[in-house]
């Protein structure tokens, strides 16, 4: 193994992987209530195909892997993929980015495939606003799917909310008290206004005023975590077994540190979340292309890596929206 950096040095050893763009909710700040255009079955890669990139960024020196979306649970046979990724020797984590409704049918077998940790996006402990936020879903749903995995043992659990301005900002301190009650790990994420966001532009709350809502809480220490290293940073409250963590894209932004590369379920390599710059490789994949090309079109996505997006200098994101490129 090498080691993959970029042209910044920033050293890279992440690959998520989107597995569809096709989702069973319609949460408000990624898509539109009708969804968006789909692509079809003969676009999307098989298992086999991501296999093959897999292992070829595992080779230049890729070793955490997560499976995204859309919403990944909704394509058939999931377990599959996982245990085929689980077999490179070099992957030494495979994760799942998640909204969580569909884990009870799924949690167990994932585990018992080979994945490692789960993330769950939930955003509201309100059932009439969670079927506000998301457009259809049911928060028992959820809250059950969180339970199946902390039972699967797919821990650490992490719970994802984006916190918005005037829908779901007045729960800060409710998700915060389950690191008390339930030990859970929460993770609030500053929103984002990307293309199929209708949420509305206006919707950040600072991770200094989410901070801020918290004191009545108690004293947070910063804490340490073990496993996963991404752009969270982590604190505990006095006495909880579980962490908060904030994720901050916009003010004050962990591009200077991103190790990550994407692939879309179409199969583009994308250097950067928020932009558009993207790398085929399903027409290598398709024509049969050996391994070494293939490795050579990741290299050149990683060195069309960019030093950091422009969100927070009031940018808009126009592109593809999220559903379809993994959030
Ligand atoms: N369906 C899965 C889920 O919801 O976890 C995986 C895909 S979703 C696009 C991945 C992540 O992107 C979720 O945690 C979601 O909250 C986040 N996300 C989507 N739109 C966002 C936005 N406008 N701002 C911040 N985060 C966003
Ligand atoms: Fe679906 Fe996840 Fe987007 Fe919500 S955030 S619409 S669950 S892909």
């Amino acid at each position: 193994m090498t080691g993959l950096s970029d042209s910044f040095q920033r050293p890279i050893n992440y690959l998520r992987i989107s597995v569809t763009d096709r989702c069973n909710l319609r949460c408000i700040y990624c898509m539109p209530a009708e969804g968006v255009d789909l692509m079809s079955h003969n676009d999307i890669l098989s298992y086999e195909e991501i296999f093959t990139v897999a292992k070829a960024a595992a080779e230049l020196g890729i070793n955490k892997v997560r499976l995204t979306g859309g919403e990944p649970l909704v394509r058939a046979g999931l377990p599959e993929l996982v245990r085929l990724l689980a077999g490179i020797d070099t992957i030494d984590d495979i994760s799942l980015t998640t909204n969580g409704t569909l884990l009870t049918h799924h949690a167990a077998e994932l585990k018992e495939a080979g994945l490692r940790r789960v993330n769950i996006s939930l955003d509201t402990l309100k059932p009439d606003r969670f079927q506000r936020i998301t457009r259809s879903g049911n928060l028992e749903d959820t809250l059950q799917g969180i339970e199946a995995t902390r039972t699967a043992g797919l821990n650490p659990v992490k719970i994802n909310a984006v916190v918005m301005a005037g829908i779901n900002d007045d729960e800060i301190p409710d998700f915060a008290a389950r690191t008390l009650s339930d030990g859970w790990h929460v993770r609030f994420i500053e929103h984002m206004p990307v293309n199929g966001d209708e949420s509305g532009v206006s919707r950040l709350v600072s991770v200094r005023e989410m901070k801020h809502r918290l004191d009545p809480l108690g004293k947070m220490e910063p804490y340490k975590v073990d496993v996963g290293n991404g752009p969270a940073r982590y604190f505990r409250l006095p006495d909880a077994t579980g962490t908060i963590g904030f994720i901050t894209p916009i003010t004050e932004h962990f591009c200077y540190h991103c190790n990550r590369l994407r692939l879309t379920a179409d199969g583009k390599l994308r250097p950067c979340l928020l932009s558009e710059d993207e790398i085929d490789l399903r027409e290598s994949l398709r024509r049969g292309a050996p391994v070494a090309e293939l490795k050579n079109l990741i290299e050149e996505a990683i060195a069309r890596k960019p030093l950091g997006h422009k969100l927070d200098e009031g940018g808009k994101h126009r592109g593809r929206p999220f559903s379809q490129v993994g959030g």
